[in-house]
């Protein structure tokens, strides 16, 4: 498996909010059913916050949503209002990309994986998507 990482960019539909993020080409990516993430038919990925960085002056274009455990933190755009990234309940120590907020050309193979979010308990023991947001040395190197 390749897991070198790769320098990533993206961000909103009016680019007011642009940010760049360290991942490998080929990642697992989430397609989550929870009522939030189905309304908006969302599929991200997951990297530790660390890997994450928001770019020039877009801190001012994002406002937060939160409802629930209020443990995710749904930020989006206050202009265009397209959700980039986020930070989700499953992994408080990352952040969640927005799979087709990725600037095309540096992904090179994407797995989808279901993550059963109206179920969240059982799924987030079953899919050990906690993982997802640690570093480990073997993934860093
Ligand atoms: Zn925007």
């Amino acid at each position: 498996m390749d897991s070198e990482l790769v320098l990533h960019t993206g961000g909103c539909h009016c680019k007011r909010v642009r940010w760049q993020v360290y991942a490998p080409s080929s990642i697992v990516a989430w397609d989550c059913n929870c009522s939030d993430c189905s309304m908006r038919r969302n599929t991200h990925f997951i990297v530790p916050s660390e890997r994450f960085e928001l770019l020039g002056d877009s801190k001012e274009f994002i406002t937060t949503y939160t409802f629930g455990t209020h443990t995710a933190k749904h930020t989006f755009c206050k202009v265009c209002g397209i959700t980039s990234f986020y930070i989700p309940r499953s992994n408080p120590d990352g952040i969640a990309v927005t799979l087709r907020c990725v600037d095309p050309g540096t992904l090179t193979h994407v797995e989808i994986k279901c993550f059963d979010g109206q179920n969240w308990e059982g799924s987030y023991e079953q899919t050990g998507i906690a993982s997802c947001s640690k570093t480990t040395d073997e993934d860093s190197k």
